[in-house]
């Protein structure tokens, strides 16, 4: 059966799927066939980056599919080696030529690596490249606070979407209140922690034996709560499903609290800390 999702209007008024679908590892034929299964599914949303090297399968199931081009959001992502102005341009219409797809609908600086500190071209970049039609939203992922603050006074422009490492051993409090503050939305990356010890943690197993729900589905559902975006990843029919169906029961605030509370600062799966990562 396939899932409705709902959306949110982002504040340049594109409406954002609440639920994507990862599809970070799913590369060539093998990843096509994923990523037509997760459409058929009920996904609308498809998150890729220029450094997943599958911009070219994720077109292809965009094309293979018999949902119509408007309903889908394809997302990608501005590599760190292409922050200078022109190159980033440029890497807009390789993602363009790669998939073979006439417009994106996101389009997110990837890192900020702000050791090199070329962010604030890449994000000119972006906002011309939106005026030009070439994609239809722009955002940011890894953005820190000082970032955002950065690029918006700069141009004046907000990015619609802050795409940052978010599950319950790193909930991003602070991070989170930034991006609402700012009217920006917040996506999750790596909303089941990868598969880490999470789905067993035996806070959530209790809340999902008490609603008859999966680990994953009360994680999935605890994103929707606190209002962001997750983009879980799943290569099969089944987990595609079970990660989609979460609309229909909901966490108690005190569930909610019980899960955010499981939050550490040293919580990131790889210890990836934006004011030092390298992305390239
Ligand atoms: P996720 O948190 O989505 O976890 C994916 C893992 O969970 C896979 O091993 C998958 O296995 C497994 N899994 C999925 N569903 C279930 C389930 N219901 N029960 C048990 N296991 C399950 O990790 P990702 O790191 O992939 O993050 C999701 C997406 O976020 C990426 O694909 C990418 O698009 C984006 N991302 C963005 C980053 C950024 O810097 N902006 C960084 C990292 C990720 P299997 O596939 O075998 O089903």
């Amino acid at each position: 059966m396939t899932q409705d999702v709902p959306r949110y209007e982002l504040i340049d008024g594109t409406r954002l799927p609440a639920l994507g679908f990862g599809t970070y590892r799913l590369t060539g034929e093998e990843g096509t066939r994923s990523i037509m299964s997760a459409i058929e599914s009920g996904y609308r949303l498809l998150d890729s980056a220029v450094n997943y090297q599958n911009e070219d399968a994720v077109g292809d199931a965009v094309r293979r599919s018999p949902v119509p081009r408007e309903e889908l959001w394809v997302t990608s992502k501005l590599p760190g080696r292409d922050h200078a102005y022109a190159r980033a341009l440029e890497a807009v219409e390789g993602s363009l030529r790669a998939s073979g797809l006439e417009y994106l609908d996101l389009y997110l600086i990837h890192w900020p690596n702000p050791i090199e500190g070329l962010y604030l071209q890449a994000w000119r970049a972006l906002v011309d490249a939106r005026e030009r039609g070439l994609v239809r939203s722009i955002g940011v992922s890894n953005f820190l606070p000082e970032h955002l603050d950065r690029i918006v006074e700069d141009t004046g422009v907000v990015p619609s979407v802050n795409q940052v490492e978010l599950h319950p051993y790193f909930p991003q409090v602070e991070q989170r209140a930034k991006d609402a503050e700012l009217g920006i939305r917040t996506e999750s990356w790596s909303p089941l922690g990868r598969a880490n010890a999470l789905l067993g943690e035996p806070v959530i197993e209790n809340i999902a034996r008490s609603h008859g729900r999966t680990t994953a589905q009360v994680l999935l559902r605890w994103h929707h709560q606190l209002g962001t975006v997750p983009i879980p990843k799943a290569s099969g029919p089944q987990r595609q499903r079970e990660n989609l169906s979460i609309f229909d029961f909901s966490l108690s605030d005190e569930e909610v609290e019980a899960i955010t509370a499981l939050g550490r600062a040293d919580g990131r799966n790889k210890g990836q800390d934006p004011s030092v990562h390298q992305e390239f």
